[in-house]
């Protein structure tokens, strides 16, 4: 009972004599007072105990959550040590992310989560395991690690050579810190290619023998005559007519005359990447990814590769301001970039630079200058008379072929080239308003024949297979591949935009209205298909 209880009790009993109980009355007020004092008393005591007692408490440890367990477990790594921990089951289980730290009490059981943290080592993938886990492994030859994906990066679409931070415990993945410093897509050394494997091209193959082998064969007439020596060129036309092909032909035919002409062999490097691929959204990173380009054809080179930087569609990255399709701040620094590391190089140093496009009227200036890229080199599309050779080269005799290989190549090129109705293939509108049809011949290419021989051999081989004997191929295989080809082939933009058709022809953006492709009728019903 409370003094404040016994003196109520007293006070009841005493209730006749009212002098004493004036007296308790103010007792009671007294007492009352007296115990709230002691209550507050209390609380204070209390709070100043529990101050104390966090003070003397030792720290909480943090831990990266590497799985969640069944039955409210969890399995945590400490400071390189795994534990299976409890977890707090008021905590909300979206909480708790792989990769995410949590706090662990005394008796190392989870008892909040605290986010992902925001420093740590970083490494490059070397590798993506099938199970979506990652090798990864950095430049000071740290021997690798498997490191799992955090839930920030569980369904990133992760490649080797992107940098990644790892958690505390170098055990999680957890951010993407950007591409890796050497681009992947490259292509060390090159196939046999010889100049007569590439057909319709002599103009432009003259043009890079007098620019690149002759300097490099006759080096001593070109100093005693003081004539500047190309470090590279520039290799322009419409897709898929060889600019690749003759890259990659320079390549091997200069190795092969060196060889021939000093005895000594130098291994062709030929580094091939496409201008997009170089752009990065982080900053900076573009400009890296140029100068490592570069730096290493000078180390291939150093080592007595020849070595070769091939850039494909050249004007994303070295196009004049309005020409790129990412912010131009980042094409402004490129360019000075390029330029900077073309003039780094000694001409005849057994490095050289080509650059490709189907819009050189884009690329910056200041790209062509002499002593940079100076020579451009045109490559066409194959008028009757190269497309001829092209297909020579693909339909070989060692064939089986229906007919003699001139008649087969003579119907599939009249086909292609023909200047009739079903092979329209764009309509063009004139500023003038007068109007105008492409054939399908005008938007030949290389590729595009490569293509069609290969299909027309698919056909003869599907036919063998079925009458289970050999069929040549025949005229009719080829002009049914030819219209097959048109209809899909990918190197024609889908839309019926003119801009992206314009980019595929030679007329000057100015004069042209309109450039819409012409609907054509089933090829499998094309006149020329159904007349053989
Ligand atoms: P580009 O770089 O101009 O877009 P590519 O050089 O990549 O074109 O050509 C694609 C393919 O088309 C080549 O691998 C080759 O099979 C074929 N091709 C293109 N042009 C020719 C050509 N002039 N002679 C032989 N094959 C060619």
């Amino acid at each position: 009972m409370s003094a404040l209880q016994l003196v109520d009790r007293i006070s009841h009993r005493s209730m006749m004599d009212a002098p004493i109980s004036q007296d308790l009355l103010a007792l009671r007020r007294r007492v009352s007072e007296m115990e709230e004092i002691q209550d507050q008393a209390r609380v204070a005591v209390e709070k100043l105990g529990e101050a104390v007692e966090k003070l003397r408490a030792p720290a909480l440890r943090l831990g990266t959550l590497l799985h969640q367990l069944p039955n409210g477990r969890a399995l945590v790594c400490v400071g390189g040590t795994d534990y299976v921990c409890n977890v707090d089951p008021s905590l909300p289980e979206a909480s708790l992310e792989t990769g995410g730290r949590v706090l662990m009490n005394e008796a190392f059981a989870v008892t909040e989560a605290f986010g992902f943290d925001k420093n740590g080592p970083v490494v490059r993938i070397a590798e993506v395991l099938a199970d979506g886990r990652l090798r990864v492994g950095n430049e000071a030859g740290v021997s690798d690690a498997i490191v799992i994906r955090s839930s920030l990066l569980g369904k990133e679409k992760l490649k080797q050579g992107l940098d990644l931070r790892l958690d505390a415990n170098l055990r999680v993945a957890v951010e993407i810190i950007g591409t890796s410093k050497r681009i992947d897509r490259t292509l060390t050394t090159v196939e046999a290619l010889p100049w007569s494997s590439i057909g319709g091209q002599a103009e432009a193959v003259q043009a890079i023998r007098d620019s690149i082998e002759m300097p490099f064969l006759h080096a001593h007439l070109f100093k005693r005559f003081n004539h500047p020596v190309p470090k590279g060129f520039l290799l322009y036309g419409p897709p898929g007519c060889g600019k690749t092909l003759l890259g990659k032909a320079t390549a091997h035919n200069l190795r092969c005359q060196i060889r021939e002409k000093t005895g000594e062999d130098h291994p062709e490097f030929f580094l091939n990447v496409k201008g997009p691929e170089v752009l990065n959204m982080w900053l900076g990173e573009s400009e890296r990814q140029v100068r490592d380009l570069f730096s290493q054809c000078r180390e291939k080179a150093a080592e007595g590769h020849l070595a070769f930087l091939f850039i494909d569609e050249a004007e994303s990255i070295l196009g004049t301001r309005h020409a790129g399709r990412v912010g131009s701040n980042i094409l402004s620094t490129l360019v000075p970039m390029f330029c900077t590391e073309m003039d780094g190089i000694e001409a005849l140093h057994n490095v050289v630079v080509i650059i490709a496009s189907n819009r050189a009227d884009l690329i910056d200036p200041a790209i062509l200058r002499p002593g940079r890229i100076d020579r451009k080199i045109r490559v066409r599309r194959p008028d009757q008379r190269a497309a001829r050779e092209i297909y020579q080269l693909y339909l070989t005799e060692s064939l089986p072929l229906a007919e003699s290989r001139d008649e087969l190549v003579s119907a599939v090129l009249n086909a292609h080239y023909e200047h009739s109705e079903a092979n329209r293939f764009l309509e063009i509108t004139y500023r003038s308003g007068r109007r105008d049809y492409l054939h399908r011949g005008d938007l030949a290419s290389g590729a595009i024949i490569a293509a069609v021989v290969e299909r027309a051999k698919e056909y003869a081989i599907k036919r063998s297979i079925e009458k289970g004997e050999e069929c040549p191929i025949t005229k009719a295989d080829l002009l049914k591949a030819l219209s097959h080809e048109y209809r899909e082939n990918e190197l024609f933009p889908p839309s019926d935009i003119t801009e992206d058709w314009l980019k595929l022809t030679d007329f000057d953006p100015g004069n042209v209205v309109r450039l819409a492709p012409c609907r054509h009728v089933d090829p499998d019903q094309a006149p020329e298909a159904s007349s053989i």
